[in-house]
C-alpha cells in the first residue's frame, strides 16, 4: 500500500497551483488539489483576464472616436456597462469550466476549501486530513490596503472588476500596473478619473521614458493624474466619498481603488506550525528549484519572493513537476521576463531600464530611442505618440532592454523578447529586415544613439 493518500498536494487552484498539477497528473502521480475560492485563482477571476477584457470594451471608444477619420459616419453610441459585466461573467464562468473539466481530464482530484499544513507530509482541509509525499503552496496573493482612516470605503481591484455601474467620478490611489490599468478602464469607459500617486510618476520601477511617456498619454487621454499627492483620510457623505489630500485639498468622488501593491497569501496556512521560512513581507522563500527549507514542501507563484506574473507562476509549477516527476531537473532562468502594463496605451518591457544600467555596474551603454505619431493617428488627428526604447552594451553589442509605449506594445515586445533572451546584438536587430508599414519595424531601424 502507498505509504501517502497523494504523491501531490497542491494548495491553491490558480494559474501556478493548476498547472503543476496537471502535469503531475498527466505523468501518472496521485494529485489533489484545494482551493478555498473558485478554480483559477487571481489570474483567471480576479485579474488578467477580466482586466484585458474591460480594458479592451473600454477602448473600443478610442476606437469609435477615430472611425470618423476614416470615412466612417457612426451614429450615437453608448457604453452598456452591465451588459458589458454579465459577458465578462459568463467568460469567466466558461474558462473556470475548462479549468475544472481539465484538471479531472488529468486524473486530479479537486477539495473544495481551505488548506492548512499540518505537518511536512500533511494538509488539512475542511476537517479532513490528506498525506502527501510532496506538498505545493501555490495559494497566490492579496491586495494589500494601507491604514487610512475611512479606509473601509475604499475597494480593490477584486471589487473594482464587479462593479455594476461605471463610477461617475472615481479615485486611483497607486500608480503601480494595477492603478494604471483602472485608470485606463473607467476613463474610457466615461468615468472622471483621478489617480493619486504618491512617488514622482506612475510605474517606479519602469524607465523613465515609459513612466514619462505614459503619464503624459494618460493625461492627454483625460486621466487628472496628481503625482507626490497622499491621501490622508477617507469620509463618507452625503454626497459620495471625500478625499483628504496633501496641501489641504479635497477631492470628491463616488468610488475610490486602493491599487498599492498585492502581498503574499501566506498567512494561517501552517507555515510557522512546520517552520517554512519567509521574507519580512511574507513570501516564501524558495531556491532555484522552487523548493522551501522544509523537505518535502515547495512553492510558486506570487506566494513566493518570485516576479508576480501568471507566466512566472506556470513555468515554475511546471519546472518543479519536470524535476520531482521526471527525473528532469529544470530550473527557470528569471532573467529577461517580459513583461506588460495594458494601460492606455499599453506598455511592453523586457530586460533592464536605462537607471538600472548605472546601477548594476554595466559598462557604457548606448540608448536608442524613437517617439511618433502612429499612423493609424494621422487620418483621425488623434494626438497620442508611441515611444520605443533600446539599450546597448557598448562593448558587447548586445541589447539589454527594450522598452514600448504604445498601441500592440504586448504583442510587439513578445517577440522581441526572444531576441533579447538569445542575446541578440544591435547588429543582428539591424541586419532584420522590418515589417512596413508598422511601428514594430521602428525596433530595426534606429540608427543613432540619442545618449
Ligand atoms: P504595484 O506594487 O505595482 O504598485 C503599487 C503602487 O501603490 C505604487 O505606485 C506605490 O507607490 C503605491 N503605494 C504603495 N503603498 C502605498 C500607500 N500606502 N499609499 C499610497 N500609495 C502606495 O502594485 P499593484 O497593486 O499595482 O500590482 C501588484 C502586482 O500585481 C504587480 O507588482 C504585478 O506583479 C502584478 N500585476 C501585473 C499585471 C500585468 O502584468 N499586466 C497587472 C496587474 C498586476 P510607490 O511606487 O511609491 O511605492
Amino acid at each position: 500500500m502507498a505509504k501517502y493518500d497523494f504523491d501531490l498536494f497542491t494548495i491553491g487552484a490558480g494559474s501556478g497551483g493548476v498547472a503543476a498539477s496537471r502535469r503531475a497528473g498527466a505523468y501518472g502521480a496521485r494529485v489533489a488539489i484545494c482551493e478555498e475560492r473558485r478554480i483559477g485563482g487571481t489570474c483567471v477571476l480576479r485579474g488578467c483576464v477580466p482586466k484585458k477584457l474591460l480594458v479592451y470594451a473600454s477602448h473600443i471608444r478610442n476606437e469609435l472616436a477615430d472611425a470618423a477619420g476614416y470615412g466612417w459616419n457612426i451614429g450615437e453610441t453608448s457604453l452598456d456597462w452591465p451588459r458589458m459585466i454579465a459577458a465578462k461573467d459568463a467568460e469567466l464562468d466558461r474558462l473556470e469550466g475548462i479549468y475544472k473539466r481539465m484538471l479531472g481530464n488529468s486524473g486530479v482530484t479537486v477539495y473544495e476549501g481551505r488548506g492548512v499544513i499540518v505537518d511536512a507530509h500533511t494538509v488539512e482541509v475542511e476537517g479532513r486530513t490528506f498525506t502527501a509525499e510532496r506538498i505545493l503552496i501555490a495559494t497566490g496573493g492579496w491586495p494589500t490596503l494601507p491604514e487610512v482612516p475611512g479606509i473601509q470605503h475604499a475597494i480593490t481591484s477584486n471589487e473594482a472588476l464587479d462593479l455594476a455601474e461605471i463610477p461617475e467620478r472615481v479615485a486611483v490611489v497607486g500608480g503601480g500596473y494595477i492603478g494604471v490599468e483602472f485608470a485606463g478602464i473607467w476613463n474610457n469607459a466615461g468615468a472622471k478619473v483621478t489617480q493619486l500617486v504618491r512617488g514622482e510618476t506612475i510605474l517606479r520601477g519602469f524607465d523613465l521614458d515609459v513612466r514619462e511617456t505614459l503619464a503624459e498619454e494618460m493625461r492627454k487621454e483625460g486621466v487628472d493624474l496628481r503625482c507626490q499627492t497622499r491621501v490622508h483620510a477617507i469620509e463618507k457623505t452625503a454626497e459620495g466619498l471625500d478625499l483628504r489630500l496633501d496641501r489641504g485639498e479635497h477631492i470628491q468622488v463616488d468610488q475610490v481603488l486602493y491599487a498599492t501593491g498585492r502581498h503574499p497569501h501566506s498567512k494561517n496556512l501552517g507555515l510557522e506550525r512546520v517552520g517554512v521560512q519567509t521574507d519580512p513581507h511574507g513570501a516564501i522563500i524558495v531556491d532555484e528549484w522552487s523548493k522551501t527549507n522544509v523537505p518535502g514542501i515547495w512553492a510558486v507563484g506570487d506566494v513566493t519572493t518570485r516576479i508576480a506574473l501568471t507566466p512566472v507562476a506556470i513555468a515554475d509549477g511546471r519546472a518543479f513537476v519536470e524535476t520531482e516527476f521526471k527525473d528532469n531537473p529544470t530550473p527557470v532562468d528569471h532573467g529577461a521576463v517580459p513583461s506588460a502594463v495594458f494601460s492606455q496605451p499599453p506598455v511592453g518591457t523586457v530586460g533592464i531600464t536605462e537607471a538600472e544600467a548605472g546601477a548594476l555596474g554595466t559598462g557604457p551603454i548606448d540608448v536608442y530611442r524613437a517617439k511618433f505619431r502612429p499612423m493609424k493617428f494621422v487620418l483621425p488627428g488623434r494626438d497620442s505618440k508611441t515611444m520605443m526604447k533600446l539599450i546597448v552594451d557598448r562593448e558587447t553589442d548586445k541589447v539589454l532592454g527594450l522598452h514600448m509605449v504604445g498601441p500592440d506594445a504586448a504583442e510587439i515586445v513578445q517577440g522581441f523578447a526572444v531576441a533579447i533572451k538569445a542575446g541578440a546584438t544591435k547588429k543582428q536587430f539591424d541586419a532584420t529586415v522590418g515589417i512596413h508599414p508598422s511601428s514594430a519595424e521602428e525596433f530595426v531601424t534606429m540608427t543613432t544613439p540619442v545618449e
